[in-house]
């Protein structure tokens, strides 16, 4: 299990992270769920330890000072002190927000390029998988990240932190400006993925409407703090969150 007790994160002395504790179960899908600046990406960049490298570079630059309290646990070990790498190693992969794909290169050596904590045939047998989920990749093997669509960019994303061979896969908001066609395949794949791997997969979303179906449990976040939290069908019979997200009143 991953778990947060307790966050709180500052840039400064700006609350970004308000006394947040959460729980990720293996084998589910949990959402994090908040409009924009509730919070969510760092909340992500916390889970995998990317906001230490944030926090180290801000303090060589004389950057703003960034405060990170509270612990995070995986199965019971306490890592909120191990850096980025190290959780990587152990399975906590970030697929960050806005793609962030190396654009000069071809979605085969972007996909590769995730494959570094693989073995030969780990990496293959991923690779294969990923073009089965993605067909629409198939053809596009040789072409620029930056020629992709932004759905296609998200597909790729998405393969490169499968090759990472994660335990917990991060989505920091995959469906952000998409078109309702392309975020209903990416859902689609999103819940397969996780039924046929069983890793766990944690996603952040704006724009959760799409999303709260496939959830087995899910957490919203308001400035920085978790206000709710329920199963996926708990959340969609929330009078409050019928309102907020599907519009009923
Ligand atoms: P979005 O949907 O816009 O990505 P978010 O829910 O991911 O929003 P965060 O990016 O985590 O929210 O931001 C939480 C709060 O922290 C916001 O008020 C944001 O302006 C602030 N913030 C984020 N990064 C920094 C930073 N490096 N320095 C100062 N403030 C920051």
């Amino acid at each position: 299990m991953l778990e947060a007790k307790n966050l709180m994160v500052f840039y400064e002395n700006m609350l970004a992270l308000n006394n947040i504790s959460i729980k990720c179960d293996k084998n589910r899908i949990i959402g994090i769920f908040g409009a924009n600046s509730a919070g969510k990406s760092t909340l992500m960049y916390t889970l995998s330890g990317i906001m230490l490298d944030i926090q180290k570079k801000e303090k060589m630059a004389g950057g703003e000072r960034v405060t990170i309290t509270g612990d995070i646990l995986l199965d019971n070990q306490n890592i909120k002190d191990v850096k980025p790498s190290l959780r990587a190693r152990a399975g906590i992969i970030l697929c960050p927000e806005r793609r962030r794909l190396f654009k000069e290169s071809s979605v085969l050596e972007n996909l590769r390029i995730g494959g570094y904590l693989a073995t030969k045939a780990q990496a293959k047998t991923t690779l294969d998988y990923i073009m089965n989920m993605f067909p629409a990749l198939q053809k596009l093997r040789k072409r620029s990240g930056g020629f992709l669509s932004g759905g296609e960019q998200q597909m790729v994303a998405i393969g490169r932190a499968l090759m990472a061979q994660p335990k917990f896969l991060l989505l920091d908001e995959p469906l952000l400006g998409l078109s309702p066609l392309m975020q209903a395949t990416l859902i689609k794949a999103i819940k397969a993925i996780q039924l046929e791997t069983k890793i766990t997969i944690i996603i952040s979303e704006q724009y959760a409407r799409p999303v709260f179906p496939i959830v087995d449990y899910a957490y919203i976040l308001e400035n920085g703090a978790a206000v709710m939290e329920g199963t996926g069908g708990e959340l969609m019979d929330n009078p409050d969150v019928k309102s907020a997200y599907f519009g009923v009143s």
